[in-house]
């Protein structure tokens, strides 16, 4: 064997050697994760399958364009791997291959969906989503008075949809009704903070009125429908868009299910592929591909409804816990992964809870909830339980998250006093700098401790936990 020259060295030496840098801020994100309690409703914990795909030398291979009709050679192996990948995921969501097709080559949700829309509609076409305080995503056409704030807004016109303000639930009449103003050319369903199911049939009537396309993106809950626990879009919906790694617990990616049969155009398959590369995107992300396949593989397994069942098992009794302690949740409850808690009734911001949790290691979000006064200031929280779930987690244990949260709010409200003044900086200051006379910071300290003491009870998928040691840069007081 020839010797290697000394600027090819570096190639061969594992990252903790060449770059101790990044490896210790892996080190401490691995900490991190295992830890704290993670209920960030759009994450999951991937598997240890998936991340040896996602970190494999797939990365290297250029591929541009689509199995057996590339631009490059050498595809013989990312062919096989594509095939396979879109062979599982029409598999993974009982979808029959004559009918449907699929695109396993977005980089990402945001990017699926602007090439889905640039697939189905014209640019300033018309289309319709649910707006986003309402609980939908940004690229659904999301604009401000100031600002149109997505490619889904600046490329074309939009009109968001909203929620019936008596239930929380989607105004279904309302969609109708605005649509016979609006005219548009597609619907967009699904969201991003909405804890029921949908009416996908409702929405589809809406839409064959006025000869529009209906998506549904189902980002969230694509690993609950997959399992069969969720309305199917799939009956009604002229195109379906995922990310792949919130509830379907992939790697980050995104997916365009496409009908080969749709009424509303014959060409939606060429459409939607040619949207993917050349319109939006390169070369495909054949390493993420890799850990796509693996992930739906799993999701192809009987375990995989047991997985989805026992999230939503968590999620219900999390909502129901707090419910007991006397909080109030948008819509009472959940079908879902996630819980929307309202926080007004109790005089406190979602900022403020979501940055207290994030001292004790409980990670939240702060979510606007149906009727907030601004949007600049979200009136609640968003819990999802698919990580936890994914950390062996049931019921009898949302009730311990459950009273840390519940802990976490009497704190937030002590905290509050002792800052004397509505500032984030200030309820900020007395959580993490103990004064005189003042409990908040000693009580964070304990919370923090039993949360972490609760957290590290648990195993972390892809890792071995046994093995693991506080990282270098992370400071534990006992
Ligand atoms: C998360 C999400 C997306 C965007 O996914 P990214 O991978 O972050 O680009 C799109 N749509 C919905 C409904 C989402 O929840």
């Amino acid at each position: 064997m020839s010797s290697t020259p000394d600027f090819n060295k570096v190639l061969y030496a594992p990252l903790a050697e060449v770059d101790p840098e990044v490896q210790n801020i892996i080190d401490k994100e691995t900490w991190r994760q295992f830890s704290g309690l993670e209920l960030i409703a759009s994450e999951n914990l991937t598997s240890r399958a998936t991340m040896e795909a996602n970190g494999s030398i797939l990365t290297n291979k250029y591929s541009e364009g689509l199995p057996n009709a590339r631009y490059y050679g050498g595809n013989e192996y990312v062919d096989e791997l594509e095939l396979l990948c879109q062979k599982r995921a029409l598999q993974a969501f009982h979808l029959d291959p004559a009918k449907w097709g699929v695109n396993v080559q977005p980089y990402s949700g945001s990017t699926a969906n602007f090439a889905a829309l640039t697939a189905l509609i014209q640019p300033q076409d018309r289309l319709m989503g649910l707006g986003l305080p309402d609980g939908g995503h940004l690229t659904h056409g999301y604009y401000t008075a100031k600002k149109k704030m997505t490619a889904s807004s600046i490329y074309f016109q939009s009109l968001p949809y909203g929620l019936d303000p008596e239930t929380q639930l989607i105004d279904y009449k309302g969609v109708a009704s605005l649509a016979k103003i609006y005219k548009p050319r597609l619907i967009i369903c699904g969201a991003s903070a909405y804890p029921r199911d949908w009416d996908y049939k409702a929405l589809r009537e809406t839409a064959d009125e006025h000869g529009a396309f209906l998506m549904a993106d189902i980002a969230h809950t694509s690993g609950l429908v997959a399992a069969g626990e969720l309305a199917d879009p799939f009956q009604y919906c002229d195109v379906v868009t995922t990310t792949t790694h919130k509830t379907l617990r992939g790697p980050r990616a995104g997916l365009i299910f496409f009908r080969k049969d749709s009424d509303k155009a014959k060409d939606l398959e060429k459409r939607v592929n040619d949207a993917v590369f050349p319109a939006c995107q390169g070369g495909p992300h054949n390493n993420t591909i890799a850990g796509i396949a693996t992930a739906l593989l799993q999701a192809c397994q009987p375990t995989w409804k047991a997985y989805a069942k026992q999230v939503i098992a968590n999620a219900t009794t999390l909502g129901q816990e707090l419910v007991a302690r006397g909080y109030k949740l948008q819509t009472s409850g959940t079908d879902n992964h996630l819980v929307l808690w309202d926080l007004r009734p109790l005089g406190l911001t979602g900022s403020k809870l979501e940055k207290l949790c994030d001292l004790v290691g409980i990670t939240i979000n702060k979510n606007a909830v149906s009727g907030d006064a601004s949007a600049q200031v979200p009136g609640g929280i968003r819990l999802g339980t698919a990580a936890l779930t994914s950390r062996d987690m049931r019921e009898a244990d949302m009730k311990v998250v459950a009273d840390f949260l519940h802990r976490a709010v009497q704190l937030a409200t002590v905290l509050q006093k002792e800052a004397g003044s509505k500032l984030l900086k200030d309820f900020v200051r007395v959580a993490t700098t103990p004064e005189e006379g003042k409990v908040g910071a000693q009580q964070v300290a304990d919370l923090r401790r039993e949360v972490r003491g609760f957290a590290r009870r648990w195993p972390l998928p892809g890792v071995d936990v046994s093995k693991l040691q506080r990282p270098a840069g992370i400071e534990e007081d006992e």
